[in-house]
């Protein structure tokens, strides 16, 4: 048995869903379908997960929705329309607007476009539609409650062989709708795949497989055959946007193959994600996120005062901010952080820091990106980041960071925001 998630790209509008309609049909152990909500048709489309955040955000302030809403909907409507489909979706939209008119959580809202979208492919297919909230528990921290979710999952298999189930959310104990985190559909696939013992777990998208960089930044990279799960991991954490962060681990533990597939392109092999791989190359990607903050926090003697780092990270860990590197001298002591965890207020942070530990001084500095060199998981990699430094030093690049995780399979390296581009793409010239 397959599961077989397909991204928003893979289901914009009836063109793309014929598409996949053939892909589906084309292998009968594709029995467990997961689908994100309808996705951009075009470079200026919008994507309606993001309408419905902005359509949330509307009923939050109390302003008028209703045109964003019809904006929704119409996407809906084109689709059934153009494929025919017998659907009653005026009655899922009516029960959607009578929960929004009685106060709709945004996870709800936000959720409708993965359920309705579902609703249209299980029509479409001829699949048994399952709603996630059905089959997807979670604890009210937000963490999975493994085992109600595995006896709901087996409980619905004995009954349905082939079925559609919506992405990206699942239920708190009282029934509410709890969101995942953006791109989500992926874990839902994963988690799924993780329970049911598939035999493959096939991610459907717009692209031929992993990239070895951004196409954005680099022109025609190259794809890559095989990755290990070790190897995706890092290079999901440091920012490809590949699959999300989270859908590995669930497969990995019981060994599930992942396969990055190409709806529009069915037929090219796309890249395996699995245990062992027999790629050749020397890295399996380069990849980077900008707007990285950093604090630099300065004090005689601050590195060997005892209990120091621990009051510093009782501070950091208050405010929820997560920290991806502490880069240490005897008298000062920097800490990189991304932007997405950071407060609104960070001078609050700041200010704190500097009252409680004492501070001679403490400065922020906003310009910091890093890029991450991810090796192959083997002892071919050693020496990767000796190469790294000689291209780095050759192009003149300055670097503010130097980080390299055990065995060498990755460096990151942190650079001014302005050095981005031109860093990945001297690093892809010089390395593939
Ligand atoms: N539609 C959601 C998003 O855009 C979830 C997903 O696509 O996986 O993040």
């Amino acid at each position: 048995m397959k599961v077989a998630k397909f991204g928003g790209s893979s289901l914009s509008c009836e063109e793309q869903f014929k598409k996949v309609k053939q892909i589906v049909k084309s292998d009968p152990t594709r029995q467990i379908i997961v689908v994100s909500a309808l996705g951009k048709r075009q470079a200026q489309d919008d994507k309606i997960t993001d309408l419905l955040y902005i359509l949330a955000a509307h009923l939050r302030h109390r302003v008028s929705g209703k045109r964003l809403w019809e904006q929704i909907t119409q996407r809906f409507w084109q689709v059934k329309q153009e494929l025919g489909l017998q659907l009653p979706l005026e009655r899922y939209l009516t029960e959607i607007e009578e929960h929004m008119q009685q106060g709709a959580t945004p996870e709800y809202l936000v959720s409708r476009g993965e359920f309705l979208t579902a609703l249209l492919v299980s029509n479409y297919l001829g699949y048994q539609f399952v709603d996630a909230k059905e089959l997807f528990a979670f604890h009210y921290d937000g963490k999975l409650d493994q085992l109600k979710t595995e006896q709901q999952v087996q409980r619905v298999l004995v009954k349905n062989k082939k079925i559609v189930v919506p992405g990206f959310y699942g239920a708190y104990p009282n029934g509410e709708i709890h969101l995942m985190s953006r791109g989500g559909s992926d874990v839902t696939g994963a988690i799924l795949a993780s329970v049911v013992g598939a035999t493959l777990y096939e991610n459907w998208t717009d692209v031929a497989g992993i990239l070895l960089a951004d196409p954005q930044l680099v022109a025609d990279p190259v794809t890559v055959s095989q990755v290990t799960y070790q190897e995706l991991q890092e290079l999901s954490f440091m920012g490809a946007n590949v699959l999300h962060e989270e859908a590995i681990s669930p497969v990995e533990v019981k060994n599930i193959p992942i396969q990055i597939k190409n709806t529009n392109q069915p037929q090219l092999v796309g890249t395996t994600i699995s245990e062992t791989s027999s790629d050749q190359r020397l890295i399996t990607g380069i990849t980077g996120k900008k707007g990285y903050l950093s604090l630099l926090m300065s004090k005689r003697k601050i590195m060997p005062e005892v209990g120091f780092l621990n009051k510093m990270m009782n501070i950091f860990h208050h405010y929820q901010i997560s920290i991806e590197y502490i880069l240490s001298g005897y008298d000062n002591v920097r800490v990189i952080f991304s932007q997405e965890t950071t407060p609104l207020n960070i001078y609050q942070v700041m200010e704190e820091l500097e009252t409680e530990l004492a501070l001679d001084e403490i400065t922020l500095d906003r310009d910091l990106s890093l890029i991450a060199v991810v090796g192959r998981a083997s002892k071919q990699t050693v020496g990767l980041s000796g190469k790294v430094f000689t291209i780095l030093g050759q192009h003149a690049i300055n670097v503010s960071l130097i980080s390299q995780s055990n065995y060498d399979l990755n460096v990151v390296i942190g650079v001014r925001d302005a050095d981005y581009q031109q860093t990945i793409k001297v690093l892809y010239e010089g390395l593939v």
